[in-house]
């Protein structure tokens, strides 16, 4: 009974411990730092490598020669959702609670969209902001509704079409009146030009069919990555926070769309025509995104670090069968990640790097303690001797925190919003739901 007892003491004490650990900003040396974190869905090695070789992607170049990069080992799933919450938090899905992009009804994707109030662990934006940082988020997947930060955040819900919803934009961004400071940046996908489409095909625009959904397809990747880009370097002049993460969807779209006009063979068959036609959509793309990245890498002086970095990578339909698998099994579980700038190494390939493994290093890069219900660990080969000297790695219980009766504060009934319909079309086109 007494041995009980003290069981039971220990344990509540061991949790007012965890508590006040949880509930207390941490206090370190504060380090001065900017930090771009730049989030591309999909990129793949195996097309960047070939392009870099001919003399391509001269920014992408530039920091893999002067940082630390290397191949990124995903999760067991590639459903991207997923894979940037666990960017964002450090953890599995188990843990974060977005185990995709929505409910699961038995076996099939198609339920209720999975959105912000369904994460169950704190992001990198969380816990800087707790920490004094400021931070400037921008189209992060699932991040409406959008949640208060100690600086900005445009949820990925503000490239939807609210208004053929028949409604005025919520919780699109934080704070609230953002959203009508950028809502004229939004890109709808029929106000790209014809002229910017061709730049990715080998030929005109074909005006009607047989290819007009495909070049719709087309329309739709550059106009949200046109939003993500204008929306994250217009906030990263004018409001400058110590992190700006953006998010970037595109290439991950044009590969799913143009994957068997690049590598013919590699599914279903298609036309002489269209290998023709949309054969560089891919490498055009990745020219597309290089000339993007040149941008952002302007705005970093000698005080920012960058971290750019994939969630999956990319390897085209699968032979299921007599046909192939498309959407998610098209996702490679190897991404690619580089570290580049203020106290990263140059020209070293990191050791088997993780996705698990961005939210310890960038909390290490700030002076913050890693927490140990974190599932990765920090990339200390990518840090240079003299800030490793100076900053040691540190530990913290958690940074979650949990209410006495261990309950977490997060809702988990999903909440619909008028613009479903549309984010489900999106999601059926790329092959994620049925
Ligand atoms: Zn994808």
């Amino acid at each position: 009974m007494r041995a009980r007892t003290g069981f039971i003491a220990v344990a509540v004490l061991a949790t007012v411990a965890a508590l006040v650990v949880s509930c207390t900003p941490v206090a370190t040396e504060p380090v001065e730092r900017k930090m771009l974190l730049l989030g591309i869905d999909g990129l793949e090695w195996d097309v960047m490598g070939p392009m870099m070789e001919s003399g391509r992607l001269p920014n992408f170049s530039r920091l893999i020669d002067e940082g630390a990069w290397g191949e990124l080992r995903s999760l067991e799933f590639l459903e991207s959702p997923m894979i940037w919450t666990s960017i964002a938090t450090g953890k599995v899905p188990e843990k974060h609670g977005i185990t995709g992009f929505t409910t699961k009804v038995g076996s099939r994707r198609e339920g209720a969209i999975l959105t912000a109030n369904f994460r169950e662990a704190r992001t990198l934006w969380d816990i800087l902001g707790e920490n004094g940082r400021t931070v400037g988020v921008v189209m992060w997947l699932v991040t409406w509704p959008a949640e208060p930060v100690n600086g900005y955040l445009v949820s990925d819900y503000i490239k939807f079409d609210w208004k053929q919803a028949g409604r005025e934009q919520e919780a699109t961004t934080y704070p609230p009146e953002l959203a009508s400071e950028i809502m004229g940046m939004v890109v709808r996908a029929d106000d790209v030009a014809d002229e910017r489409v061709a730049g990715f095909l080998t030929g005109d625009v074909p005006p009607g069919p047989p290819f007009d959904a495909r070049v719709k397809a087309l329309r739709n990747c550059i106009s949200v990555d046109e939003t993500s880009r204008a929306i994250g370097l217009r906030m990263a002049r004018s409001r400058p926070t110590d992190l700006t993460a953006v998010y970037m969807s595109g290439i991950d779209g044009v590969c799913h769309h143009f994957w068997v006009d690049a590598f013919p063979g590699t599914g279903a068959p298609v036309s002489d025509r269209e290998t023709e036609l949309f054969g560089e959509v891919i490498e055009r793309y990745y020219d597309d995104a290089d000339r993007v990245l040149g941008e952002f890498l302007e705005l970093a002086d000698e005080n920012t670090t960058v971290i750019v970095t994939s969630d999956h990578g990319h390897s085209g339909p699968k032979p299921r069968g007599d046909s192939y698998a498309i959407g998610i099994a098209m996702h490679d579980p190897t991404g690619f990640i580089v570290l580049w700038g203020k106290d990263i190494v140059g020209g070293r390939e990191l050791d088997d790097p993780s996705v698990l493994d961005i939210a310890p290093t960038i909390l290490t890069l700030y002076g913050l303690p890693v927490a140990e219900d974190m599932d990765g660990r920090v990339l200390t080969e990518s840090l240079d001797a003299g800030f490793l000297s100076a900053h040691e790695v540190a530990a913290v219980a958690t940074y979650e925190a949990v209410s006495p009766d261990g309950s977490d504060d997060g809702s988990e009934e999903p909440i619909e919003s008028p613009v479903d319909d549309e984010i489900k079309e999106r999601l059926r086109s790329l092959g994620y739901i049925e």
